[in-house]
């Protein structure tokens, strides 16, 4: 009788570590997949989400079909689904890797009904270095502060080596059972049809799980080493880009990390700042992951409480200039038109946009945040709430409310000769490095020779710095009281 193995957000076959225990069990095998439309007990998956999750599902069938079997992709609730499916097979044993969010409610829920009924279930992390109960303070409380968290994790025992694929495939042999409950993936209808958006996706990124280790490959190759330096240059292509690959579990941070560390140059036991940096943000992310653990409605409650009565600004004009990069802000308009055609954007840019947004535009960090949770492929509910509340100053190891981006000076420090800009805003194309981030004090005879119209090819700044920094100094004081 065979064992399940239920795969969520961790589409792949290599450090999948319940894949590996249930074929260790030698039990022949179904790997299922289910997909809830409505999210179940969390909130919907964004559009570009959507169409990364496609790709993945598809991948991940492929691989098990070369190692002759199928993914089993089904739809509906996800705990009536697994007990259903768990009937038609007459599994006796049940495995997956835990999540950290409020559906892990769903999982101990089921996990009780399936025991109660002679099932064996067992859970495991495939998601994290260290799970939000490993990391505590002293008085056994979560960390508030990153710094001590990630001190904290980094004393603990080393990070187990990856596993690697099972050696020997057992598939179930029983396809009648399962096709009785089955469906495909081009049923689910994850990608989006008319219209079409995707091809700036299709072009950007490849999906499958080869895809994800090659991507980790090259960049340990040829961008760690610089990492320290290069990671804020948008206009330089210098960070991973393994983001929706983690985000899809189509790569473990316990591979992202030994990767790291295999190419890391250690001198007295100490790891370069580059390695050391580029794990440090793998710490972010597993700080993020405790702090939803801790507040499981981290995407719509401010963690620092008072910011509820922040005097928030409702502009759905302004929200929408924001959406389409037309703010007239040259490297918020490139940000925005980035994660449009291509769902992802650079981690620097991602911090002026949104600061833009809460700051200059003072509108509540939570329309930001869902519509990045739409529009990014890496969308994931513990990065995308935690880096929107840490911008907005009300997150738990926050960025100080007064500190305000200046969008001319950060596209002047990290984008110096405008070449990022030029690429996601063609308007500007033939401005001139000097002036390409502060267009509207050009000379006419720049604008001139570089065709551009401000108030017709590309619009004046929607806001005026100084007098948006002040109004959102002013509207922070207010919270002070
Ligand atoms: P690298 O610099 O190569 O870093 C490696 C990995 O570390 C990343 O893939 C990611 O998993 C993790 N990481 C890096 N920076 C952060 C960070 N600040 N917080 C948490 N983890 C980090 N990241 C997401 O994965 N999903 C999101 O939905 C998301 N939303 C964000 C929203 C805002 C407003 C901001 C400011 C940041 C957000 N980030 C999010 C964090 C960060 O921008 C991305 O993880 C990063 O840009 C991904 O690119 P990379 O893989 O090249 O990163």
């Amino acid at each position: 009788r065979p064992a399940l193995v239920w795969f969520r957000d961790d589409l792949r076959v290599t450090d999948h570590p319940a894949l590996a225990h249930a074929a260790g069990t030698g039990r022949p095998l179904v790997c299922a997949y289910v997909f809830d439309r409505s999210g179940g007990s969390t909130r919907p998956l964004g559009a570009a989400a959507r169409w990364w999750l496609d790709g993945a599902l598809r991948a991940l069938d492929a691989t098990l079909a070369k190692r002759g079997g199928r993914l089993v992709v089904l739809e509906g609730d996800e705990r009536d689904t697994i007990e259903r499916l768990v009937d038609t097979l007459g599994a006796v044993a049940v495995y997956w890797n835990r999540r950290y969010d409020v559906r892990r409610n769903t999982d101990a829920a089921l996990k009780r009904s399936l025991r109660e009924r002679g099932v064996t279930v067992e859970s495991f992390n495939g998601a994290l270095l260290n799970e939000p109960w490993d990391v505590l303070t002293a008085a056994g409380t979560p960390f508030q502060v990153f710094s001590a968290y990630w001190r904290a994790a980094r004393r603990r025992a080393a990070v187990p080596a990856p596993l690697a694929e099972p050696v020997e495939w057992h598939f179930h042999p029983s396809p009648a059972d399962i096709a009785r409950c089955a469906t495909d993936v081009d049923a689910l209808g994850l990608l989006p049809v008319a219209p079409d958006w995707a091809g700036g996706l299709r072009n950007t990124w490849r999906v499958s799980e080869a895809d994800a280790l090659a991507r980790l490959d090259a960049f340990v190759a040829d961008n760690l080493l610089g990492y320290g330096a290069d990671r804020d240059r948008p206009d330089h292509a210098a960070t991973s880009r393994v983001s929706p690959y983690l985000r899809f579990g189509q790569l473990s941070p316990r591979q992202v990390w030994h990767a790291a560390l295999a190419a890391a140059h250690t001198r007295g036991g100490t790891l370069d700042t580059n390695t050391d940096k580029f794990v440090a943000e793998l710490g972010w992310r597993e700080f993020n992951a405790s702090l939803l653990y801790h507040h499981p409605d981290l995407a719509v409650a401010n963690v620092r409480t008072r910011f509820e009565a922040m005097p928030w600004r409702d502009d759905p004009s302004g929200l929408a200039a924001w959406q389409r990069g037309e703010t007239g802000y040259p490297l918020v308009d490139a940000g925005m038109r980035e994660l449009w055609a291509t769902g992802w954007m650079h981690n620097r840019v991602r911090m002026v946009v949104a600061s833009f947004l809460i700051k200059h535009l003072l509108i509540d960090w939570r329309a930001g945040e869902a519509w990045f949770w739409d529009t990014l492929v890496d969308a994931d509910a513990a990065n995308n709430a935690a880096n929107w509340q840490w911008v907005a100053g009300c997150g738990a190891d926050a960025a100080p409310y007064f500190r305000i981006f200046n969008p001319v000076e950060q596209g002047r420090k990290f984008d110096p000769q405008g070449d990022y800009v030029r690429r996601w805003v063609p308007e500007l194309a033939a401005m001139p490095a000097a002036w390409i981030h502060e267009s509207w004090s050009a000379p006419d005879a720049v604008l001139r020779a570089a065709r551009l119209t401000l108030g017709d090819t590309y619009p004046y700044p929607i806001v005026e710095h100084g007098a948006a920094r002040r109004r959102a100094l002013d509207a922070f004081a207010t919270l002070k009281n």
